[in-house]
């Protein structure tokens, strides 16, 4: 499972405190140049239809050792070696209509400049940042801004193309396969259906399925095969594509010898190099293992794999790659082609650990009632990942958290890996500082918060991670909360680990543990907190909607509660200037007093699972609406101009030899999205156009 930035829990999501949607463009990138970085520090790289391109930092790899950085290498080029499977897998016209695009973007004689071929260029583009010709987020197919007339002129005045036609097939029979699949809005016009008044296999475009099966005949042909008193059942399906046969429905597997071989042996072929360079035994059992899965096909290997993957819980490397999320399988049954090739952060990690060990001091010194304190607390640690590469469903577009593997019975009996994508989530909030400028009271204000407002949304996702959720006792005979607090428990649980979090965020003691330079770092987290509560997360409401999001509720319900308990002293001002409204804090202290009451209602009302008392919450101040407030903030958004989509360039590896020998690796960053993924095409374009 993963988190993404617009939707996903906030217990795993700092999203919660910087949704995508409330990132900024290129003025926010001035706050990355003022960071030590080896590579460029220009963070949105491109934008084009509702989309932008972000680059991520490595920070780190240089000091990487040489053994690490040739194993990073290979299962980098084994990622990549895979990333043309997740096109096929979404529709069957995908890589044909992706190389006939390239070709003529490469050697295209005509005139470049012309609308028809820059229409022809941005369509492509919109391919390659969704893996497909539909969107990557509303499953629609994309309509180009040229026709087909266009395209085949084009196509003619491409003399050097090479055009990826069927066997024995011409030219214009291919535009003429292509022309509906393309042009026509009707055919195959949604990715995944859902809709439960469809077939939602027949109605899907997504290539799991041979043409002709219906929803019915695949349960059919699994009825068979499911083992429901299997106490560790494998995911049936995850790995193959069911196909109409003479015989009845067959599963075609992906695996070397069947599917995607082309593919998938040169991903075996990165991952045998890797095996010879692991950092420990247990991280070469499991590429061992992960090799015999993509050899054999069989779910038992895949399973063996994902249980040496987790007992694998000390090297710094780590990689993901496989058929994993089934998110794109109107069933859900079949996985999409992913990797991401990372290494732990270990200043992130050692923040982390650092509030762990002192998760009793916390405890102790927390405003909750005393009969509600933990006298043995221990923090949950999680880990913060530097990711390197991703490849497949994960790129361009990326989880910011993720949590693995999927099977229940192996996270029953084995547990599982939960990280946080670190560098991304810094990619993002690099990009953010406009937004913050535009709710910011002055220049001093918007200053400091370009400067601390990274570190301090770390500080506090890792305090509501790593302390927040620990905290507190219920007490003796009080049902767990999904019973008592029911449908408001997730709002009041989330808002329960931010105050732990807020309650700290500015306390003399992460000074004092060298987490942070100054208490300064935790006015920013205040400001950033009581203007997102109360303003700027209203931009991903729809007009004249209340709030329903748990995540948001919470964060209002926090904000609203603390400006209407402040009022009397002037903690929190909303101001005015220029029709645009304002919130600053005045009294920090003050207000940390605030939120360590709030805290304390909310630890009662878990500990003793008052329902009345969390409804009455809950519904005063986290779920309706300032209607003008809200439209104002819909106006200020509308002009900053924000993508309600980024994706992530990453860099290219370029190992150094002596001989046969790699001696060091070294990280190039290219300058476009274009020249990269034309790149990708030559050095990974593996498989067939026609799979
Ligand atoms: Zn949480």
């Amino acid at each position: 499972m993963f988190t993404s930035t617009s939707t996903g829990c906030a217990t795993q999501d700092p999203a919660a405190a910087r949704p995508q949607h409330v990132a900024a463009p290129a003025d926010g990138t001035e706050r990355l140049a003022q960071e030590p970085a080896a590579a460029p520090s220009r963070v949105e790289i491109e934008r084009f239809a509702d989309v932008r391109l972000l680059r991520y930092q490595v920070p780190g790899f240089a000091e990487l050792d040489a053994r690490r950085k040739e194993l990073l290498y290979y299962l980098c080029e084994a990622a990549l070696s895979g990333r043309e499977i997740i096109y096929d897998q979404k529709y069957r016209y995908n890589l044909a209509i992706k190389r006939l695009l390239e070709e003529v973007v490469r050697h295209y004689a005509g005139d470049r400049g012309a609308a028809d071929f820059q229409a022809l260029v941005l369509y492509l583009k919109r391919v390659w940042f969704a893996n497909g010709i539909h969107h990557q987020y509303s499953s629609e197919k994309f309509a180009p801004g040229f026709d087909f007339a266009a395209l085949a002129r084009m196509v003619k005045a491409t003399p050097r193309g090479r055009f990826p036609v069927r066997p024995g097939q011409s030219v214009d029979a291919l535009l003429a396969e292509l022309e509906p699949v393309i042009f026509d809005p009707a055919v195959d016009a949604k990715l995944v259906s859902k809709s439960g008044a469809s077939d939602v296999v027949a109605s899907s475009a997504v290539n799991f399925y041979g043409r002709g099966l219906t929803q019915a005949d695949v349960a059919a042909f699994y009825a068979g095969r499911l083992s429901p008193h299997d106490p560790e059942p494998v995911s049936l399906g995850l790995n193959s594509t069911l196909e109409q046969s003479s015989a009845g429905p067959v599963e075609r597997v992906w695996k070397v010898g069947g599917r995607y071989t082309e593919a998938i042996e040169q991903v075996v072929r990165w991952l045998e190099k890797a095996c010879t360079v692991a950092e420990s035994d247990a991280q070469r059992i499991a590429l061992e293992k992960l090799v015999q899965f993509y050899r054999s096909g069989n779910l038992r290997d895949w399973d063996d794999y994902n249980i040496a993957w987790l007992a694998d819980k000390d090297s710094l490397v780590d990689t993901i790659n496989g058929f994993i999320e089934v998110y794109h399988d109107p069933l859900g049954m079949r996985a999409s082609f992913q990797s991401v090739v990372s290494f732990r952060d270990a200043v992130a990690t050692k923040r982390i650990e650092a509030i762990a060990r002192e998760s009793q001091w916390f405890e102790d010194h927390s405003p909750i009632l005393d009969h509600h304190k933990k006298a043995d607390v221990k923090g949950i640690t999680g880990r913060v990942i530097t990711v390197v590469i991703e490849a497949g469903d994960t790129s361009p577009t990326t989880p910011i958290g993720i949590n693995l593997p999927n099977s229940d019975w192996i996270r029953t009996q084995h547990g599982s890996k939960s990280v946080s994508l670190g560098n991304i989530i810094a990619a993002y909030d690099a990009v953010r500082g406009g937004a913050d400028r535009e709710w910011a009271w002055d220049a001093a204000d918007a200053e400091r918060g370009a400067r601390y407002a990274a570190l301090a949304s770390e500080l506090n996702t890792d305090m509501h991670e790593v302390i927040g959720h620990a905290s507190g006792q219920i007490d003796p005979g009080v049902a767990p909360i999904a019973e008592t607090l029911k449908n408001y428990s997730s709002t009041l649980e989330e808002a329960r680990a931010d105050l732990v979090a807020l309650y700290y965020a500015i306390d003399p003691k992460l000074v004092e543990l060298g987490l942070m330079p100054s208490v300064e770092v935790g006015q920013v987290e205040y400001e950033r907190y009581i203007r997102n509560g109360l303003q700027l997360q209203l931009y991903r409401v729809p007009p004249g909607a209340d709030i329903e999001q748990d995540h948001m509720r919470n964060r209002q319900l926090i904000a609203a509660w603390c400006y209407e308990r402040g009022k009397p002293d002037n903690v929190i001002e909303r101001r005015e200037r220029d029709g645009k409204t304002y919130f600053v804090v005045n009294d920090f202290v003050r207000l940390r007093e605030l939120f360590g009451e709030l805290l304390r209602e909310l630890q009662r009302i878990k500990s003793e699972g008052d329902y009345a008392a969390g409804r009455e919450l809950v519904e005063r101040y986290a779920v309706k609406v300032d209607r003008k407030l809200h439209a104002e903030v819909l106006a200020r958004y509308a002009k900053l101009d924000i993508p309600p989509f980024s994706g992530f360039m990453g860099p290219r590896l370029v190992p150094v030899r002596e001989g046969e020998r790699i001696v060091d690796v070294k990280l190039e960053y290219p300058e476009d999205f274009s020249s990269q993924m034309l790149e990708y095409t030559d050095k990974y374009g593996f498989l067939p156009s026609w799979n």
